[in-house]
């Protein structure tokens, strides 16, 4: 039987490995964090919940479509369609998804080697895996390069062609509402976008409490990439006072970074294969669609191994 290694259990792995697995095909994830769903991400503080990463899922593709509709509708006054997502959080998609899928969890794949026709991949630890026939990397495409050093493969100048952009976001509560709408965007502000996580589906509370997810563009954040953690906050609580009057108060506030949000520059197609070496590359910056293009570019992927397994 193919025995399969993805590195990555974002929306892109889990995607591919589902497709893979339901074919009779043993799937093997790998993640560097401790839990699944990598930019599809919910933070807790005490009983407040953030989708610090991506907002809210939308799209108008068939099977995504569909696995999105099962969650419940977000109503937002955004004109690209109805947006969904589960009441416990985004990142609760994840791991349904991931349910029935073998996941190695806080194993962060530092390289990839051929033994002789299978792979083996090797963590942070030197814990070794092996008797791979294929290797599927969903992770960015820096740190995908990065595996493929000593290799040569068509798929480090697909990778070079691909350019990321960071994020940087803030997530607030104050006791005062700041704005009556699911969200909203600022204009002439480098606050792009403000999701009031209250309003999500059951995601209601008490009175005297409205929380927040604050994104900041990507000019900006490429700007401040390297900035600590108190001078970004500084500035959005700033930007803040100047949207909304006043210093707003706050029961809670941190920040975080992402280093790899949003695509820059796609790849322009949903995945690429390096068939001669059993490697292959995917993710959402294939196709540089957010959300829909990674559950694209994992489906395209997945089928494309199905049919090269049956044929060779
Ligand atoms: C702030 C923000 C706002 C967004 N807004 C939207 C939006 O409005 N609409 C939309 O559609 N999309 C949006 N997105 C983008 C969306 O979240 C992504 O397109 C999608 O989640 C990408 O999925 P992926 O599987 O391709 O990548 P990821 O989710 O990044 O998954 C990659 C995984 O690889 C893992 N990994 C990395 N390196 C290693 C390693 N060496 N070993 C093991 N594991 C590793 C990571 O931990 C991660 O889990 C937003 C993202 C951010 C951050």
């Amino acid at each position: 039987m193919e025995r399969i290694a993805i590195i990555g259990a974002g929306l892109c792995g889990l995607r591919c490995a589902e497709v893979l697995q339901n074919a009779g095909l043993e799937v093997q994830l790998f993640d560097k964090s401790r839990g699944v769903g990598g930019r599809l991400a919910t933070r807790r503080h005490q009983h407040w919940r953030f989708d610090h990463g991506c907002p809210s899922l939308h799209g108008d593709q068939d099977e995504w479509q569909q696995l999105i509709g099962g969650y419940p509708r977000w109503d937002t006054a955004r004109a690209k369609g109805t947006q969904h997502l589960p009441s416990l959080g985004i990142n609760q998609l994840a791991k349904d998804l991931g349910a029935a899928l073998r996941v190695q969890r806080d194993c962060l794949i530092e390289s990839i080697e051929q033994t002789g026709d299978d792979w083996l991949v090797r963590d942070q630890h030197g814990a070794e895996f092996d008797s791979f026939n294929h290797v599927v990397m969903t992770l960015p495409p820096l740190q995908a390069l990065t595996l493929l050093a000593r290799l040569t493969t068509p798929l480090r100048s697909h990778l070079q062609a691909v350019s990321m952009a960071p994020s940087w976001v803030m997530m607030w509560v104050a006791p005062t509402q700041l704005f009556d709408a699911a969200e909203h965007y600022p204009e002439q502000s480098f606050i792009q976008r403000i999701s009031a996580e209250h309003s999500k589906p059951d995601r209601g509370l008490p009175d005297g409490e409205y929380a927040y997810v604050l994104e900041a563009s990507a000019a900006w954040s490429s700007h401040h990439e390297e900035a600590d953690k108190d001078t970004i906050e500084e500035a959005f609580t700033k930007e803040l006072s100047r949207l909304f009057g006043n210093k707003p108060a706050r029961l809670h506030s941190a920040v975080h970074r992402w280093r790899y949000a949003h695509t820059r520059t796609p790849m322009g197609k949903p995945f690429a294969l390096d068939p001669t070496i059993g490697l292959s590359i995917a993710g959402d910056w294939c196709l540089g669609q957010g959300a829909g293009g990674a559950y694209r570019s994992g489906t395209a992927l997945a089928h494309q191994l199905l049919e090269d397994s049956a044929t060779g």
